[in-house]
């Protein structure tokens, strides 16, 4: 399985703190390339600035992309909540052509036309069903319309996108996805799945095995109180699989 380099931290204060996520990130990417590890890199804009000047964040942007094209790596752009949608498909579109992959949330109603433009102009895209609590004016408040517009979409990406993620653990839409691909013949070498370091990992062994391409989405760092925190609204019961092993140890 290759893996994606998370370094944790959003939203920063400081243009120093910005700088010091793009400088781990730099580190990251270096160290990858000396080990000659198959990962890439995610990053959150807020995380390089982008709360305090779209100039800054772009220019820590566009250092990390040319690091990762000049090693023949990508930069994976995390998207954020809804406030940022618009802002970061900008910054991530005015890098292509360049190593960078887009997010696109399956929640948003907007998601299905941003992707159709996505993948016209051949950017890569991962798919999310979306981490952030968001009003019902733009987005499904029911799980299972963000469920179906998650297979709407991932059909859509399957066809048309370039170098597609899917990224998720949920098992059903996993086997609709194997059921698509071998329907319309599409080759396991022409997407990959992603999913997160430690969630289900039977299931990604599963696939794995099965000749499917697996990427784990793996953060690090310090900063870990935001990212904890939208793992366990998504699965309460975390809390106690967390409890469990602090008594253990
Ligand atoms: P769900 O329906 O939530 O879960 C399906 C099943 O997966 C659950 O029944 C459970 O068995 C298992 N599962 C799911 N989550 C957990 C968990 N935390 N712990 C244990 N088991 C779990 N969101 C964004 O908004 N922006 C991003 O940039 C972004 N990047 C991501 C990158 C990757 C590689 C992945 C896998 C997810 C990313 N997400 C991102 C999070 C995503 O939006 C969902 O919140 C998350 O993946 C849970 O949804 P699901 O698709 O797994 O489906």
């Amino acid at each position: 399985m290759s893996a994606t380099l998370d370094h944790l931290g959003e939203s920063v204060t400081s243009p120093a703190e910005a700088e010091d996520s793009r400088e781990a990130y730099l580190a990251a990417l270096d160290r990858i390339q000396d080990l000659a590890l198959e990962s890439s890199i995610s990053a959150k804009l807020t995380q390089l600035g982008l709360n305090l000047s779209e100039q800054q964040c772009r220019a820590n942007v566009q250092t990390l992309i040319e690091r990762a094209q000049a090693q023949g790596n990508i930069v994976e752009i995390d998207m954020e909540s809804s406030e940022y949608v618009e802002r970061t498909l900008g910054i991530v579109s005015d890098f292509h052509p360049g190593s960078v992959r887009a997010v696109i949330q399956a929640y948003l109603y907007r998601s299905a036309s941003d992707l159709q433009e996505l993948c016209r102009r051949s950017i890569p895209v991962r798919l999310v069903k979306g981490a952030y609590q968001e009003p019902s004016d733009v987005a499904f408040p029911k799980k299972s319309d963000v469920d179906s517009n998650y297979v709407h979409l991932m059909t859509q990406l399957l066809d048309t996108g370039v170098n597609p993620a899917i990224a998720t653990h949920d098992e059903k839409i996993l086997r609709t996805a194997i059921e698509y691909v071998q329907k319309e013949k599409i080759s396991a070498s022409r997407f990959e799945f992603q999913m997160l370091y430690g969630v289900r990992r039977d299931l990604q062994r599963r696939l794995a095995a099965e000749g499917y391409r697996v990427r784990l989405y793996v953060p690090y760092g310090n900063a870990w109180y935001p990212y904890f925190m939208r793992r366990l609204a998504e699965r309460p019961a975390n809390l106690l699989f967390l409890l469990r092993n602090l008594m253990r140890n």
